[in-house]
């Protein structure tokens, strides 16, 4: 790493890869990954254990200051101190996220979180709003796409290596259903920042994506990975 505290902000659509390939980056730079699904995730977990209801905004409103949401080097996501890297990939998790992911109080207060981390160190973030809302001074704006069928075949393959049970029918709605709902959102819909590059993967490896995503970065801020 040749400069202090640089920001990368990776946005897109659902299962577009992006986390897989901020990670990777994260990994080359020597920076931190922060994965701002996960945060939505924990808290919608958080609902679905107590019984909420995620459609009801005041429900969940309520509870947000009841939930300590960490996220831990190894992609350890805490809920209260208990860790639920695990769950908060099950689609019944998914299927609520968007709805959750919606409402604005929910938003700003994990927003004041994300920029907290951003504001200590150097960081990839991955997310919906990063580059239009959580961090708009990004030094380098991401916006990585891929064809719903790609996102949801890969999206599918995931959760098999992972022992999430599911089926790609039930991948490919809840990709299309939250592509929908995060894009037509009041508060910091999913959409491309202006001064983003857009990154097609669909026929990109994760090496060659990585690859991509570096070479911007390079030219965007000179810095690149020490190896
Ligand atoms: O990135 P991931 O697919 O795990 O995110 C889960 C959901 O969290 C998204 O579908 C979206 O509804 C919400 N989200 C968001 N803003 C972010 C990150 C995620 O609204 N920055």
């Amino acid at each position: 790493m040749n400069k202090k505290n640089i920001t990368i902000a990776i946005d897109g659509p659902a299962a577009a890869g992006k986390s897989t390939v901020a990670k990777l980056v994260a990994e080359k730079l020597d920076i931190t990954y922060i994965d701002t699904g996960a945060m939505y995730r924990a808290f919608t977990w958080y609902c679905l254990e107590k019984g909420i209801n995620c459609e009801n905004e005041a429900d969940c409103d309520a509870v947000i200051k009841d939930v300590a949401i960490e996220l831990r080097p190894g992609h350890i996501v805490l809920c209260n101190g208990i860790d639920v890297s695990k769950q908060i990939r099950e689609p019944r998790v998914s299927s609520k996220v968007s709805y959750i992911a919606s409402y604005k109080n929910i938003r700003l207060s994990l927003v004041e979180q994300q920029r907290a981390m951003a504001n200590k160190t150097s960081v990839v973030m991955d997310g919906r709003d990063i580059g239009t809302y959580v961090l708009p001074d990004a030094d380098v704006k991401i916006y990585q796409i891929a064809s719903v069928q790609t996102r949801a075949v890969r999206r599918y393959d995931e959760n098999m290596q992972k022992g999430i049970p599911c089926t790609y029918e039930e991948i490919e709605n809840d990709v299309r259903t939250r592509d929908y709902i995060d894009s037509h959102r009041s508060f910091a819909p999913l959409k491309p920042a202006p001064d983003s590059v857009l990154l097609d993967t669909s026929f990109l490896s994760i090496e060659e994506s990585v690859d991509m995503v570096l070479k911007i970065i390079e030219k965007k801020t000179g810095v690149k990975p020490n190896v």
